[in-house]
């Protein structure tokens, strides 16, 4: 069981891996934002890209919140690739979210209501808190807890490894992990001994040894015999709306009240709120929220809630206790909204937490969904006033095949010289994403034939099984009498 486990999660990580966009590590541009010609897996679309970085530079800076940029060009020009570019290269604090326009009609939950989701998963929340951390590197310890009234004695090895941005609540958990389904008490002293090895409870856990039960976060860890284990020190966390939102909504859990709280909700301790005692991890509600953040199944979230998140985020903010980060929210097929969408989008654009927004689109002149009218891009002209626009090019020749030879990286696919001219002829002649999918198939059919080599034959192969756009539509065009209507 264990190893077929190992082998599943193999597989997950190659899906990943080989993903449309996987090869897209940044927008591949040096220190004056200029596009290098082949960098962080993008080719060509240079002033596209350049433009890109210029926004990011202004999203660093914090100078174009609540700002709109449209990416507009044909298809497989890399408006996505130049949308994950961005999210790639803004770090790990700024939040990004990605979302098509056609998802918001398959949801359970109202449009508007998951456009609201979506900009709240782009605004991050960093929320600066004092705490004692730990500073120090790997100790093995011998863990004794001496016998006590209906209980055994305890005795196990415990890890720690304890770097600076570490937290007494990580070892807190890290020691009831080591202690089996025993607790540390709230307010404990842990005294370690580093020569020996020994970690002791110290004080009150022994006066009051049967209350085991709970541990809090108020446990001190203390090394023996130097005793320069705690520290003060400011930490950082970065959390989004929507996530505090979600954790907040769920179940009759009320609104978590202070920075200390809500860092301790996302450290997996919960308060209990009856005598302010601190109860460990698995609260069914906190669960229950933690839950709804991984699958995605929120539900709709009442305003009462958002709006008292919002004030409480306020406070932290006069108290200099948190700051917003606008990030990024990105809307591809955004000619699939309607009118109601559109009009969210400008109200939602002029909030001052808004992130800024990035959509894209194929389309040229079209019906605005939801109206009878036409506009450029299918995006009614006040919200295109608000937008910047970046347009993308179609590839040269010796972009694609740059683009192509890329992905056969990246899909460990090795190919003949031949091979590769005649799938850039293919991607030339048909289109970029057909020649890449081509890829994949064409290396099953190598693969079939014993071969080491993908070869012209393989990808003559492949592009007789496989129809492009060009010739389904001929195909259609010949055959179309012998379909339904
Ligand atoms: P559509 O309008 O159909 O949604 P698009 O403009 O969003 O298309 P992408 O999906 O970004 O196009 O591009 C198609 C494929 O080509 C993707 O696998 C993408 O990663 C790759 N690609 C596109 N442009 C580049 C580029 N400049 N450098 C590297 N890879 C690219």
């Amino acid at each position: 069981m264990a190893e077929l486990k190992l082998s599943e999660s193999r597989d997950l990580t190659r899906i990943e891996r080989i993903g449309a966009h996987s090869h897209i590590r940044g927008l591949g541009l040096d220190s004056a934002l200029e596009a290098r010609v082949v960098s962080e897996g993008m080719v060509g679309q240079a002033s596209a890209r350049k433009a890109a970085g210029v926004i990011l530079q202004m999203i660093k800076e914090g100078k174009i919140a609540g700002r709109g940029v449209l990416l507009a060009g044909q298809p497989g020009t890399g408006k996505t690739a130049i949308a994950m570019g961005m999210a790639k290269s803004l770090g790990q604090e700024t939040p990004f979210a990605m979302m098509a326009g056609s998802e918001l009609f398959s949801l359970e939950i109202s449009k508007t209501e998951a456009l609201m989701q979506a900009f709240r998963k782009a605004i991050g929340v960093r929320i600066k808190e004092e705490t004692e951390v730990i500073e120090g590197e790997v100790v093995e310890v011998q863990i004794d807890r001496p016998a006590v009234s209906g209980a055994a004695s305890k005795t196990g090895k415990l890890t720690l490894k304890t770097t600076e941005m570490e937290t007494v609540y990580d070892l807190g958990a890290k020691m009831i992990e080591a202690l089996g389904k025993e607790k540390v008490q709230s307010g404990d002293v842990i005294a370690i001994d580093k020569a020996s090895g020994k970690i002791t409870k110290l004080g009150r856990s022994f006066a009051r040894s049967r209350d085991y039960d709970a541990v809090g976060p108020q446990t001190k860890f203390v090394q023996c015999p130097d005793g320069e284990l705690q520290k003060r020190k400011e930490v950082v966390h970065c959390v989004t709306l929507h996530e505090i939102d979600v954790i907040n909504s769920s179940g009759s859990m009320r609104l978590f009240y202070g920075v200390e709280r809500s860092m301790r909700l996302f450290y997996g301790v919960e308060r209990s709120g009856i005598n302010g005692k601190h109860a460990l991890i698995p609260g069914p509600r906190w669960t229950q929220g933690f839950l709804a953040l991984f699958t995605g199944d929120t539900g709709e979230i009442r305003a009462e809630v958002r709006e008292q998140i919002d004030t409480k985020v306020a406070e932290w903010r006069e108290e200099g206790k948190a700051e917003i980060v606008p990030g990024v929210l990105f809307i591809d097929e955004v000619h699939m909204l309607d009118i109601e969408c559109f009009s969210f989008l400008n109200r939602a654009l002029e909030n001052e937490m808004a992130p800024i927004l990035v959509v894209a689109t194929n389309r040229g002149i079209t019906t605005i969904r939801g109206t009878n009218y036409k506009s450029p891009h299918g995006i009614p002209i006040d919200l295109l006033d608000r937008l910047l626009i970046i347009s993308t090019q179609p590839y040269t020749e010796d972009e694609i095949r740059k683009i192509l030879d890329i992905r056969c990286q990246e899909e460990d696919v090795e190919m003949s010289e031949d091979a590769k001219v005649l799938l850039t002829k293919i991607g030339v002649e048909a289109s970029l994403r057909y020649a890449i999918h081509l890829i994949t198939a064409a290396s099953l059919a190598c693969q079939k034939r014993k071969g080491k080599l993908v070869e012209m034959e393989d990808i003559s192969r492949v592009y007789q099984l496989f129809l492009d756009v060009k010739r389904s539509t001929q195909y259609l065009m010949e055959y179309q009498n012998q379909y339904m209507f």
